[in-house]
């Protein structure tokens, strides 16, 4: 295969009028796109050269010659022997949660408390909400990496309650204003979260899982011509990163709802995989089966049974080696797992577990086994699998459970992540290939907004083992890396077939939806140093371009 060099500001790809049509070309097409190498990601991974569409879907893929021959067309793409791919479908994200924190205090990548605080301060001036609500602060890229504390915001803001949430989403700061909003004291307890004290019994304002619930609920939500808004620019974002089809794990029937009134006013073309969150009516909504249209599908249910090993709330075997007496936090009672579990067989929902330490994986592995008695095909999944100890793995292939990872939180968390398990458990842990071996795929996604949304870092972080700026130097326990092919199909028809998706989306196959990208880089071929670089051209959704230029 030769290698095009590409000269940057050239790229743009040839788009053709109808060509003479010769009396050979008996078929008629809406779109040819043709001098490409196109990974069908088919069973076989196939690359054809040319691919014919028409009413959004795939008709035919072929030779060049072959395709360019037998169809008329109203455009032809060429390529430019470009590759293509399907488009990039996130098994694991937050769709929803990425457009609404956009209209709050953004906090990722801040360097210190000191650089948080400032950040509130700009924003709080700025912004005439009640409550002042920001998002992405990581006490462990700090110098410290302590937890922050909230006298400095109730010293600033004594009237105003401010949240400022964790990068993982399960801790938050509040300050006193916010704390007393929401009802807590340090005499509160809870059984599902933390409300951590210092040394004298008082409240830090750092509150974990269901205790950051609590403040939560006192936080009113953004209009929907808002949201409405901001989720247009999230989905514009993602049609750039080349993703056709992303994950909105855990939103109410209220957003699903929302959700599936502006796809049908239009107003969103971008796939949407639901995961509905745990309220007093789903259990109802489940009974009337999956709620399924052409670009959204609801049929698949997700509980949080743990935190996260950031925040020290994953619950694990041992306890953390860098705290002895803590073992993390169960978010569930039996009675709710058991409950929901029963439901989601019942009613043919797909059960979506959050779990992250050893001693969770274990419990729920083992709760899915007891429901599910032996191989089904309702893909029950465990979200994230992030600490599975190896006498639990076979789980997976027993009862046929997707394990439902993302490359890149090995990249973000593997600076810290041994000073929580201690080196005997790092085995255990970010176990791509292992997993994957036991059902024989697995369905990769990014988690974002938590980590970044682009596939394309997701799939660097699967086969080479380093994060977007080279660490480690030659990859994280290479062991566990993933092979080209399987990063792509794990970005791709695994993570479809992870959603009951496979037969529309994930591959390119006659049939199935014209939801593809075209990439300046060959994912299969280029070399490592080249793969962070690629860049997406052109994204595809039911055969209509829509990436706004
Ligand atoms: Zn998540």
């Amino acid at each position: 295969m030769k290698t095009i060099r590409l000269i940057t500001t050239s790229f743009i790809i040839l788009i053709t009028g109808v060509l003479a049509t010769s009396c050979y070309k008996t078929k008629k097409a809406d779109l040819v796109v043709h001098n490409a190498v196109i990974y069908s990601v088919d069973e076989n991974f196939t690359t054809y050269q040319a691919m014919a569409i028409a009413d959004g879907k795939i008709i035919e893929l072929g030779a060049e010659r072959e395709i360019m021959n037998r169809y008329k067309a109203d455009k032809f793409i060429d390529a430019g022997s470009r590759s293509v791919y399907p488009g990039f479908y996130d098994a694991h994200s937050h769709f929803l949660g990425a457009a609404t924190n956009k209209g709050e205090l953004n906090l990722f990548g801040v360097k210190s408390e000191s650089e948080m605080i400032e950040k509130v301060i700009a924003f709080a001036e700025k912004n005439n909400r009640e409550w002042i609500v920001g998002r992405g602060w990581d006490q462990n890229i700090w110098a410290a990496k302590a937890f922050p504390e909230k006298a400095k915001l109730d010293s600033l803001f004594p009237d105003r309650p401010v949240y400022l949430m964790r990068i993982d989403g399960h801790s938050a700061l509040v300050n006193q204003r916010g704390l007393d909003l929401a009802g807590i004291t340090a005499e509160t307890k809870i059984a599902d979260g933390i409300i951590e004290k210092d040394a004298q019994g008082k409240l830090t304002g750092i509150v974990i899982d269901g205790a950051s619930t609590l403040a939560e609920r006192q936080i009113s939500p953004l209009k929907n011509t808002r949201v409405a808004e901001l989720l247009a620019e999230t989905e514009m974002e993602c049609f750039k990163a080349g993703l056709t089809t992303v994950t909105a794990a855990g939103i109410s029937i209220k957003e699903l709802l929302f959700l599936d009134s502006l796809q049908k006013q239009g107003n969103l073309k971008i796939g949407i995989y639901a995961m509905l969150e745990p309220e007093e009516k789903v259990i109802a909504f489940m009974q009337n089966g999956p709620f399924i249209t052409d670009q959204l599908t609801a049929r698949s249910f997700k509980l949080f049974a743990d935190g996260s090993l950031g925040s020290r709330g994953a619950l694990l075997k041992k306890p953390y080696s860098d705290q002895p007496e803590n073992y993390g936090v169960f978010l569930l009672s039996d009675s709710i797992l058991d409950l929901y579990a029963k439901a989601c067989y019942a009613n043919g929902f797909q059960m979506n577990t959050h779990c992250i330490g050893d001693s969770v994986n274990a419990l729920i592995l083992s709760k899915y086994a007891e429901i599910l008695g032996g191989i089904t095909d309702l893909r029950w999944r465990i979200e994230h699998a992030q600490v599975v100890s190896e006498e639990d793995r076979h789980f997976f292939a027993d009862y046929a459970i997707i394990p439902s990872m993302q490359p890149v939180a090995a990249m973000s968390d593997m600076a810290w992540a041994e000073e929580r398990l201690g080196s005997d458990r790092m085995s255990d842990a970010y176990a791509l290939k292992s997993l994957k071996n036991q059902l024989g795929f697995l369905a990769l996604g990014t988690d974002f907004p938590v980590d970044n949304m682009s596939p394309i870092n997701n799939f660097y972080a699967a086969v080479f083992r380093e994060n977007a700026n080279g660490e480690p130097k030659d990859g994280y326990r290479m062991d566990e890396a993933l092979t080209r092919e399987e990063a792509l199909r794990g970005i791709t028809i695994w993570a479809a077939l992870a959603g009951f998706e496979e037969e529309k989306k994930g591959s390119l196959e006659p049939g199935k939806n014209a939801d593809f990208v075209i990439l300046d880089a060959d994912l299969l071929k280029a070399p490592k140093k080249d793969i962070l670089k690629a860049r997406v051209l052109e994204t595809y959704v039911g055969g209509i371009s829509v990436i706004e230029k």
